[in-house]
Order: structure tokens, then sequence, then C-alpha cells
């Protein structure tokens, strides 16, 4: 129970992996007539308004090259790479290393997509049935190809109309500029990263991209973002002595009470997040705040369940139960079951365990 039997050190919890951005290669200044993508014909791709738990970059119904309507939904939960190709231009043999990353990666969750198109100087003139048997019989390609298709212009499909708008794609958008730029989509949906023509599928660049987009897990669907930093603190007494004021190590770390009455945020009325005194996480929003007249803030939920913990607190001759910081263990107060609706819950705290970051 003493926090001075504590080993000092961060331990990072939750795997949090960044890639957009970095990733992201951008090229030269666009050639084309911006005029002609506002009124981009929608064609092709239909969007096949599925209810719910589809990536709206997945809710699509595009032809495969033999065809047939196949509804993109299918790869939901995958790692989704997709390229617009052609069959004569000079990046054409990027088709030998898709079709590696595609032998590679494919049993992990990958799916490359293809999607011939004649936009960039006419080098996909061929039929469906040209494309096909190009694909088969020089490169072996075994990844997902579609019908031939538009992917800039006035025939742009929905697809590639939402992967390079403004408004649905904001971290890549822009018009695609020549054959082989490649989209990459997280397991959840999110567009993570793009790549120019001249990045080769084998690149250590991509491949990292990749590797990392496998490695992270579809969320669950009622998981919502968490607001929480994920990252443990602990510290021995000494250091928390040095970083709090001695009321706020005898609250904080020692569980004791501040004065009812006497607190600053006891009747702050300002918007912002509360977070904790110690090691800033986020705990509270002012607008589940309200006026309980004990003398101490009181609140109604926690910003998110992961903010805070709860012990039982047998301190008093009374069970009551104890709320902690979820990312330092300092003591916050207490929460009673006589608070309003929604939740009935009144959480207790003490000011000088909370800082007020006030809303910009
Ligand atoms: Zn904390």
């Amino acid at each position: 129970m003493h926090d001075s039997l504590r080993t000092t050190g961060v331990v990072l919890a939750g795997a949090a992996f960044l890639l957009a951005g970095a990733v992201a290669t951008r090229t030269a200044a666009n050639s084309h007539n911006p005029v002609q993508t506002q009124i981009a014909a929608r064609t092709e791709a239909k969007s096949s308004a599925k209810p719910s738990g589809v990536p709206a970059v997945l809710n699509f119904k595009m032809k495969n090259l033999s065809g047939q309507d196949v509804d993109l939904a299918r790869y939901k939960g995958r790692v989704v790479m997709m390229v617009n190709v052609a069959s004569k231009c000079g990046y054409t043999p990027q088709y030998a290393g898709l079709q590696a990353l595609h032998k590679k990666y494919a049993a992990k969750g990958l799916a490359i997509l293809g999607f011939p198109a004649n936009d960039f100087g006419a080098q996909e003139p061929g039929s469906d049935a040209e494309i096909g048997e190009f694909c088969q019989k020089n490169y072996g390609v075994e990844f997902d190809m579609f019908a031939k298709t538009a992917v800039t212009g006035a025939q742009k499909n929905a697809l590639y109309a939402l992967l390079t708008s403004e408004k649905t794609n904001p971290k890549f958008a822009g018009e695609v500029k020549w054959n082989f730029e490649k989209f990459l989509i997280g397991r959840d949906g999110e567009i993570l990263a793009r790549f120019r023509s001249n990045v080769a599928p084998d690149s250590e660049e991509m491949t990292k991209a990749i590797e990392a987009a496998l490695a992270a897990k579809a969320p669950a669907k009622t998981t919502p973002p968490a607001p929480t930093k994920a990252a443990k603190v602990i510290k021995t007494d000494a250091e928390w002595k040095r970083l709090l004021t001695p009321e706020q190590f005898y609250v904080m770390r020692q569980k004791g009470t501040e004065r009812a009455f006497t607190g600053k945020y006891n009747d702050a009325k300002e918007k912002g997040i509360y977070q904790c005194a110690a090691c800033g996480n986020e705990l509270f929003s002012s607008d589940t705040k309200f006026e309980s007249g004990t003398g101490w803030p009181s609140f109604w939920k926690p910003l998110a369940a992961q903010s805070i913990a709860t012990h039982a607190d047998t301190m008093l001759g009374m069970t009551r139960t104890e709320v902690v910081c979820s990312r330092c263990d300092a003591h916050l107060g207490h929460v009673f079951n006589d608070g309003p609706q929604p939740t009935g819950l009144r959480y207790c705290m003490n000011s000088v365990s909370l800082n007020l970051v006030p809303k910009q």
C-alpha cells in the first residue's frame, strides 16, 4: 500500500502507431482543371447504402474484370490497398511488386484492389478481358482486379471521388496524378496513407506502413475513441512530494479530503475539461458538473469510463467507493449514488486534485 515501494517509470499500455503523414508522399502541383473535379460525374461505382458498420470507403459496389458486381464491404476488417493500374505504363512492372505483397501479406489480412484506368497517357487502352489476360500472362496477378474505370476527371468513379475529395479524405485529398498511386486503408476503414506512383510496392516505406496496419486490430463496433492517455504514470512518494503542493500530496497520495467549501472549483462555472492535477489525465467535462451543495465540485459522470478507476474504501468506518485517476492512481474523491439523472451518480471530487483547462 505504500507508494514508496513502487518502482519509478512509465509503463506503456496499449499499442499506438502513427503512420498518417509520415508515409504520405506528395509531389508536383496538380495539373488538372479543378472545375473538372467539381462536376465529376459519379459513374460506375454505386454507393450501396449499407445500414451500419461498413466504413464509407468500402461502401461501394464495383464491377470486377468479369463484369460481376463486387460489394467492397466484403473487405471490411482487412487492410486494403487500392491501386489504379495500367498495362502500358513505365510503372507497369510494379504489378510484380504488388503481386509479391499479395503473396506475402494476403493471409495476414491485406487485400490489394487493382483499378485499371485509361486516364493517364492512354496507357490502358484494352478491354477488361485483355487487361485480365495481360496481368495473368505477364505478372501472374492473383489479387483482385476490377473493371476498367476512371479515377480522375469528369468520369471519375464515386470511390475515387471519395478518396480524392478534401471533404471525405482531408489528409490525403487531391487528384490522382498518374498510374499506380496507392491508397492504404486500415482495418477500421480509416485511410492511413497515400503513395504516389514512384513509391515502389516493395519499398521500405510501403512495407512498413502495411505491416503496421496489419498489426492493428480492427476495433470493436462499440468501442469509443479513448480520450485518456495510454501511459501509466508511476512515481515514488518522494517524487510526488517534489511535484505536488503539500495539500495536493495529502489528498492525492494519502487519500485526504480538502475542507468543504474551500476548494477553488466548488463554485466554478467555467467551461472546459478537468484534468488530473498530478498527471494531466482528462477526467471530467464541465458539461457534467452540477451544484450538489456539498462543498465539493461534483460531476455526474467521468469524461470516459477509462478516465478513472474505483475501489471500495472502508476508511472512517464507512463503506464508500473511492475514485482514483486511472493513469497515476491519484486519489480524487468518492462516488455516491445520490446524483442527478441520467446516471444518478455524484462524483464528489477534491478541487486540489483537479486542474481545469478552459475551453478555447
Ligand atoms: Zn492522474
